[in-house]
């Protein structure tokens, strides 16, 4: 096995990085936390298709650390997948320049292992979430809002759905943000879906974990099915 994963080979092994090299994993959103969600992922050898139809401005520097000033006006899934490129040209990287949404979620995840929702709407997760609980597909879902951050592990037909957690959740638009509140999160993804995808034990999976880093105060919310949620409840009976 290459040099490369020498360091994390004690801990997932052999077969686990091979597990790795034949995963693939959307991830979708490419700002605060889908930037060093990529990285890591990436750095641990697993295939990915990264999800974003947004181009990159300078108010997305501060946290958005695949990006450099001379991406500013290009888009960010395709800046994604050249910086990727240059960090390992082992695994399959590519980016996909458009906005998830329901006309192109079958297409885009059909073949896909796990999703990473990395987006800053409600909009778009409940597409996310709709999509994965009708196919089975695992989901990460995970947010931040000015120091705060929440993450859960979502499996269709063993866990509540996003919709059991959050029923009706209205967008608000940007929501202020430090930039190392999303690295923290992406860590915490990152490392979930390391897990799952080895050997097949997220330690979210039915948690909300939430904090406050203002405060630094972390805590886990054990999550409950909603019987009558409109998206999961007539699969999960
Ligand atoms: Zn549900």
């Amino acid at each position: 096995m290459s040099l490369r994963y020498k360091r994390q080979l004690p801990l997932i092994g052999e077969d686990g990085q091979e597990k790795l090299r034949s995963s693939l994993v959307a991830i979708v959103g490419l700002g605060g936390i889908g930037s060093p969600l990529a990285l890591y992922l990436c750095g641990a050898g697993v295939n990915l298709r990264l999800i974003d139809g947004d181009k990159v401005s300078l108010d997305n520097l501060h946290r958005q650390i695949l990006y450099g000033e001379d991406d500013i006006g290009l888009p960010k899934a395709l800046v994604a997948e050249r910086e990727l490129k240059r960090r390992n040209n082992e695994i399959s990287i590519e980016g996909i320049p458009e906005r998830l949404g329901k006309e192109n979620v079958e297409e885009l995840f059909s073949d896909v292992d796990l999703v990473l929702d990395a987006t800053d709407n409600f909009t778009t997760r409940y597409v996310i979430n709709e999509f994965c609980v009708r196919k089975g597909l695992p989901f990460i879902y995970s947010a931040i809002s000015g120091y705060y951050f929440a993450v859960s592990f979502i499996m269709p037909r063993k866990t509540p759905c996003l919709r059991c957690i959050f029923p009706s959740v209205e967008d608000s638009g940007p929501v202020p943000v430090i930039g190392s509140v999303p690295a923290l999160v992406a860590s915490i993804s990152a490392t979930e879906a390391i897990k799952y995808l080895t050997k097949g034990k997220p330690s979210l999976m039915g948690k909300l974990l939430v904090g406050d880093l203002d405060t630094m105060e972390i805590s886990e919310i054990r999550i409950e099915r909603n019987p009558r949620c409109p998206v999961c409840s007539a699969i999960n009976q």
